[in-house]
């Protein structure tokens, strides 16, 4: 019988064939963040389009990589767009917590080295497919590049 974590890797593999919002954008006026993840190889480039309201009216996925960092900027993608810069910070401590919990020394901790606490009213969804990389502690920054690259986008003044 085929257990959840086939399903997921489904899923993965999925974003991975067909990454969804593959692209660019005219940067400026769109914000262009670029993160590389040396453990492995992976380039993720993130270009955002933040209206005057906050809010992410559109995102681009650039780069390359492997399967993990590749899929997780395609889900990413999908779960931001149309989201309030608000939300999307809450979406990715949400991650990064989910991230973070088998690993200090590779994970997603913050930058003392604490656990992150997950926000208790953000529901992730498919990301949650992603969840069977902590298990494998050297891809935990292959799943995480995109997010660290959004945060970068959205820390940046357009
Ligand atoms: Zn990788």
């Amino acid at each position: 019988m085929p257990g959840l974590e086939d399903l997921y890797r489904e899923i993965i593999l999925d974003h991975y064939r067909n990454p969804r919002n593959k692209g660019s954008l005219e940067s400026p006026p769109a914000r262009r963040a670029e993160g590389f993840n040396p453990l492995c190889g992976d380039e993720i480039v993130v270009y955002l389009d933040v209206n005057d309201k906050g809010v992410i009216e559109d995102v681009k996925i650039g780069g390359q990589g492997c399967s993990i960092s590749q899929s997780s900027a395609s889900m990413m993608s999908a779960a931001v767009k149309g989201k309030s810069v608000d939300e999307v910070r809450n979406i990715i401590r949400a991650f990064k917590a989910m991230m973070s919990i088998h690993s200090n020394e590779l994970g997603a901790d913050d930058e003392n080295g604490e656990p992150i606490e997950p926000p208790a009213d953000v529901k992730l969804g498919d990301l949650e497919a992603l969840k069977g990389v902590v298990k494998f502690p050297v891809r935990i920054k292959c799943a995480t590049l995109a997010w660290n690259t959004l945060t970068q986008g959205l820390d940046e003044t357009a």
